[in-house]
């Protein structure tokens, strides 16, 4: 007794009896993070004859059951299961349904299907399709390419956060970036370590897109699949379209380039950078001009002489939150936000007080000195002229990106060194922060930003003549 054979396309929901012949693309597992990554369930992807491809699902527990055959690219014949709507979000196929294999799903491998199952298939979307897509979180849509360059925060052995960015340039011209993340950027990467040929062309399936700071940025998902140049057809077919514009010159530098040394990086990069909300502490190195010197954040800050971070007054003291000490010795520090520019964009980058007191010669308590008015607080003096000169000036200098930079509302670059002539790092200006009276130059002054912001209004800061006094004094000690 022969079942019924239907297709994809015929498909009602409620449980399902007919047979359906298709070919399974991919599969994945999905992964409840928040429990310790407990396997939830795998999903499918299959194409029937008329190209339709149906996202399938097999519970984990029924997974032991058809782990096995599960091979991308085998045909199947499936009968009895379950077919229910897709959830609106994040949808894999066209189709508004999905199969659930249940209790009396059939699951048998097949060599000679009715009739030829296509190979593959996907959802390619152009640049503007993407950015339709992008931030509705609706659709999980595939894409493909010429790789242009890959970024990789990957270092031997890989640390716990990893990213890896490869700038492809989509059918349109436009050029786009795709993110992978921790383990899935470090099995990209080392997948293109071993090739001996960098590869032209990727075809990117169900990645997520999203509009940041007016940039389309595509973030893999956990049912993103990466095949390179000829292993799909789409990609063999841009693959010799890219070999006969080829040039025949040999390729400058090999693809993958690694994050880890200090590299230079334009700002638009580095704000691109920390579009994913975790990352690693990394340098780059950036050239820019100076738009303006953010006054309203000022110039220096009163530190605790033992741990660098900021100083609370009380009445007649100081009070460190960090040591723990009610009477903390203050010392003068620079901290100075400026808005730099190059060609790409603009960004806010934050200098401390090692890397000014280096640039001008000059420390943040002798700064203040030099300016001091009666009854005003250093730290409310007006911007040293040393400092408000810099607008205008072009500096090449080291970034430090840290968590601090990926907050929701605080993206700040930390400035950690400053190259001489512009262009070129002085020997001990690259590396190793171990160069003595630089390790007070913590760049991550773990005085939260926001909390700058939000605590040290001017209005706070208005001090009687005694406690400016006990400052300077205190400054000048430090
Ligand atoms: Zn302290």
């Amino acid at each position: 007794m022969a079942m019924a054979k239907v297709f994809f396309s015929d498909l009602k929901t409620g449980r399902c009896s007919s047979v359906v012949e298709a070919r399974l693309l991919r599969f994945w597992e999905a992964r409840n993070v928040k429990r310790g990554g407990e396997l939830m369930w795998m999903d499918l992807l299959m194409v029937d004859v008329n190209s339709t491809v149906m996202q399938v699902t097999i519970s984990a527990g029924r997974l032991p059951q058809f782990r096995e055959i599960l091979r991308a690219g085998t045909m199947f014949s499936v009968s009895g299961f379950d077919v229910s709507r897709c959830a609106q979000n994040f949808r894999l196929t066209d189709s508004s349904l999905m199969i659930r294999f249940n209790e009396s799903t059939s699951f048998q491998e097949l060599t000679e299907p009715d009739s030829p199952l296509p190979d593959e298939a996907f959802r390619f979307r152009n640049h503007s399709e993407l950015i339709g897509l992008a931030n509705t979180n609706t659709q999980l849509p595939d894409i493909i390419g010429e790789i242009l360059s890959v970024r990789s925060t990957i270092c031997d052995p890989p640390e716990e956060k990893n990213r890896v960015m490869v700038t492809l340039k989509l059918d349109s011209d436009e050029t786009v970036t795709l993110s992978f993340f921790d383990a899935q950027a470090v099995a990209f990467h080392k997948q293109l370590e071993t090739m001996r040929v960098d590869p032209k062309v990727m075809v990117i399936t169900s990645i997520n897109p999203k509009i940041v700071g007016g940039r389309l940025f595509l973030n893999a998902t956990s049912g993103t699949h990466v095949y390179f140049d000829k292993k799909t057809r789409a990609g063999d077919a841009l693959f010799y379209k890219l070999v006969a514009r080829d040039t025949g010159l040999p390729s400058a530098a090999p693809l993958l380039r690694s994050y880890a040394k200090v590299e230079t990086m334009t700002i638009a990069d580095l704000s691109s950078f920390i579009v994913s909300a975790e990352s690693q502490e990394i340098d780059f190195l950036c050239t820019g001009k100076v738009v303006r010197v953010d006054m309203e954040k000022g110039w220096c800050y009163v530190a605790c002489s033992k741990c660098s971070k900021k100083l609370q007054r009380t009445e007649s003291a100081f009070t460190c939150g960090v040591c723990n000490n009610p009477h903390a010795v203050g010392a003068l520090r620079y901290r100075v936000e400026m808005a730099i520019a190059d060609d790409t964009a603009e960004g806010t980058f934050v200098w401390f007080d090692g890397v000014l007191t280096k640039l001008h010669s000059i420390r943040a308590s002798e700064a203040a000195q030099m300016l001091a008015e009666d009854g005003v607080n250093p730290e409310d003096t007006r911007l040293p002229p040393f400092i408000a000169d810099m607008e205008g000036r072009t500096y090449t200098f080291q970034v430090r990106v840290t968590a601090f930079n990926f907050t929701e509302h605080h993206k700040t670059f930390t400035i950690t060194r400053i190259a001489e002539d512009h262009g070129r790092l002085t020997e001990d200006g690259v590396g190793s922060d171990g160069d003595g009276d630089d390790d007070d130059d913590n760049p991550n002054i773990k005085t939260p930003p926001a909390a700058d912001d939000q605590g040290g209004t001017s209005k706070a800061r208005k001090k009687t003549d005694a406690e400016t006094s006990n400052v300077v004094k205190k400054a000048r000690a430090g």
